[in-house]
């Protein structure tokens, strides 16, 4: 097979059939990024990314992705981390259909979600983003592209580049893709400066990108006291399903809320009783939280980082 095409699933099975049967290749990094999808609900569909942090392996799929299908055309919601593995998801949605790919949405900046942008280039969709998405992203690209250059290799980091909105939303939007539409809210800081909801009108299923984890725990990049308020207005809404960002591809409000707002109001306590007793940064990153070390996946990962950017605006207070 050809080792610099993108993977399709058949050749990923022909891969992992020749790693069986070779002891010998049995080392040797296996190209198999799962763009499986499953229709949650009538014309939604979500592949589910891995609970890992970005590898040859696993080609940077590592967050949730979603299309929905209406009557003249497709939208996209986040991208996975590569255009390798945004092409495993672009073959996905052309599995389910051949109506034109009219939109590309990005949840936020992100590269878990924004770097298989450019598999979708040949479509020449609008790419869609909160208004301070490319900002944050410009801003940051160069170190997301060297730190994922090295992450991914150079295989799964070929074709990769930046690609910012083309069309910003600032406040709340409304996309029509034919019998059914999408209505886009910018929210405030929270997860990152620029996170954005998408709702489906006909199955009144709410998108959530990274304002929600699930199983992964969450990473702090914007304003914990804006993520526990916005979690606060989040719960109160009515919406029969929710995507998050990282977890399973269906979940239920409020109670899908519950263990992120747990783990966030944990983090925000402890630094603030530190704080107040005179405890440094450095004492935090120790204890600060550690109560929730067992309730997740690469919880060793991103937890102290997690304190140090509370503890930074906790501080201020
Ligand atoms: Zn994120």
């Amino acid at each position: 097979m050809c080792e610099r095409c993108p993977i399709s699933r058949r050749n990923a099975l022909k891969v992992a059939l020749a790693l069986a049967a070779s002891p010998l290749l049995r080392y040797a990094p296996v190209y198999a990024a799962d763009a499986e999808v499953s229709e949650i609900a009538p014309g939604v569909f979500v592949h589910q990314g891995r609970y890992e942090i970005q590898s040859p392996g696993n080609l940077g799929d590592m967050a949730n992705a979603s299309f929905i299908v209406g009557s003249d055309g497709v939208a996209v919601i986040d991208t996975l981390g590569s255009t390798v593995a945004g092409r495993e998801l672009r073959a996905a949605i052309r599995a389910v259909t051949n109506k034109p790919i009219r939109y590309v949405i990005n949840t936020h900046m992100h590269p878990d979600h924004v770097f298989g942008n450019a598999a979708f280039k040949e479509d020449n969709p609008v790419y869609v983003g909160h208004h301070k998405l490319a900002r944050g992203l410009a801003s940051r690209a160069e170190r997301y592209l060297a730190i994922n250059k090295q992450m991914l290799g150079d295989e799964a980091f070929q074709g990769i580049e930046i690609i910012l909105p083309t069309l910003a939303v600032d406040g709340s939007q409304t996309l029509d893709l034919g019998g059914r539409s999408l209505v886009l809210e910018t929210q405030r800081t929270a997860h990152t400066d620029n996170d954005m909801t998408i709702t489906d009108s006909a199955t009144d299923t709410l998108f959530l990108g990274d304002l929600l984890f699930s199983v992964h725990v969450p990473t702090l990049d914007g304003s914990i006291k804006g993520w526990l308020a916005l979690l606060d207005e989040l719960s109160r809404k009515r919406a029969v399903r929710v995507v998050p960002g990282h977890g399973p591809r269906s979940m239920e409000l409020p109670g899908a809320l519950e263990p992120e707002q747990r783990y966030l109001a944990a983090i925000a306590n402890d630094v603030r009783r530190l704080i107040k007793e005179g405890k440094t940064l450095e004492d935090a990153t120790k204890v600060a939280g550690f109560s929730e070390r067992d309730a997740w996946k690469l919880f060793d990962q991103y937890h102290v980082r997690n304190v140090t950017a509370a503890f930074a605006e906790l501080e201020w207070e």
